[in-house]
């Protein structure tokens, strides 16, 4: 088993996951000022503990069990709400096509996930810092109770940070807070109108979806958003540039970080948390230096977690392990972020791995990814996690490129 595991991590960190939200374009001011609406009170919204038994073991008529197996974690980036923009034939259109899903296949995929009874559960619950024998602080897996029968889903969603490249092509430009006190998306269509929606971005749809399946979230958890700073959060432009600073570009700073606020705080009440993604969407492997690390950790703690809070959840860009090996090696890059106070390390793969280390209280995880290049398969018959999904049902081919797709067609 050892091998094998090693063997993957090997093959993933030969696969470059570039375009997740590749730090190409320039830091740029959207414009986009609009103040949200002042919301209505909201309806009462429950979180519960899943690592706590229910007193007598059922809650509302259902009976819950402990489980100890694996808990899977499926991540995505924001989605497509606009194939056409989005596959228009520009240079973006190959990786969007690789690295992100579409609104309809994302629909599908929540279905599938539902139908086939996995319950969404939050990151921060699944492991816990405790002290050892020993009296070091240790991070040990959780037990989850569960309603009986059902099986754990993580879910996380990179870059929720509406990119300038995002805007352009296809993607809601910002979450606002509706009149209703909901999250919404806004945006514009292909045409240039501007469009208020639930159903044009991953966030609101699944607010939705577990409004009207409230048994698929039976703690209220929805999903960990991994963010980096360097464009700001959520579509609020809320990060400094060193090149040029001026006080007029300051104050429309501290507009957006306010204009934020509320956003922040609706998505915490609803079940969402949030992780980092590092401010610059740097690479931890070790090409860049322990002193750019350092400063853009702190600067990830000034411009986004003074909005957001602090988290013990770290999610490498591009999946990129710290050192160049975070599983068999503890090195100074992995020691120094644990010291900051991650102690959850995401990468991704091709299964939902997860190692509690022994030698530093921090535990390592992969993430799948539901996307063009896992829907459009391998040689497997149904392409890749296939006990979530059959790719063949998900994948929009009329709305994307016309690319290979590997797997079997129905018959
Ligand atoms: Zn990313």
């Amino acid at each position: 088993m050892r091998r094998v595991i090693s063997g993957l991590l090997v093959l993933l960190m030969l696969i470059p996951l570039a375009s997740c939200g590749g730090n190409t374009a320039p830091p740029a001011d959207s414009g986009v000022t609009e103040e949200p609406e002042e919301p209505k009170a909201p309806e009462p919204y429950e979180i519960l503990d899943p690592t706590v038994m229910p007193e007598g073991g059922v809650r509302d008529g259902i009976t819950y069990a402990a489980y100890d197996g694996v808990v899977e974690h499926l991540f995505f980036h924001p989605v497509v709400a606009y194939p056409e923009l989005a596959f228009d034939g520009d240079n973006q259109a190959n990786g969007i096509d690789d690295y992100m899903v579409t609104v309809g296949e994302y629909n599908k995929i929540l279905q599938s996930v539902y139908e086939k009874g996995y319950v969404l559960v939050d990151i921060g619950d699944v492991w816990s810092e405790i002290a050892g024998e020993d009296g070091q602080p240790r991070m040990v897996r959780n037990t989850l109770y569960l309603p009986e029968g059902k099986k754990p889903l993580i879910l996380s969603f990179d870059d929720t940070n509406y990119y300038p490249y995002m805007l352009e092509n296809g993607f809601a430009y910002k979450l606002i807070l509706g009149d209703d006190g909901l999250i919404w998306s806004w945006g514009k269509d292909p045409q240039g109108n501007e469009v208020v929606s639930q159903d044009l971005d991953a966030i609101p749809i699944l607010d939705k979806f577990v409004r009207e399946h409230p048994e698929f979230s039976p703690f209220g958890a929805k999903g960990c958003l991994s963010l980096t700073g360097y464009e700001g959060i959520l579509g609020y432009r809320t990060q400094t540039d060193t090149k040029s600073w001026t006080q007029a570009q300051e104050a429309n700073r501290q507009k957006e970080r306010e204009a934020v606020k509320p956003i922040i705080e609706e998505l915490k009440r609803t079940g969402w948390t949030f992780g980092s993604h590092t401010w610059g969407h740097i690479r931890l492997g070790g090409s860049v230096s322990l002193a750019e690390i350092q400063a853009d950790t702190e600067r990830w703690a000034d411009e986004v977690g003074t909005l957001v809070g602090p988290t013990t959840i770290l999610f490498y860009p591009h999946g990129e392990r710290p050192d160049g090996n975070d599983w068999q090696n503890t090195g100074p890059i992995f020691r120094y972020l644990q010291s900051q106070g991650f102690r959850v390390f995401c990468s991704v793969g091709i299964e939902s791995f997860s190692y509690i280390k022994k030698d530093i209280c921090a535990v390592i995880c992969d993430r799948l990814h539901p996307d063009g290049t896992t829907l459009r398969g391998s040689d497997k018959v149904i392409g890749w996690y296939s006990q979530f999904y059959d790719a063949r049902d998900i994948i929009d081919l009329e709305a994307r490129p016309q690319r290979e797709v590997r797997w079997t067609p129905k018959a």
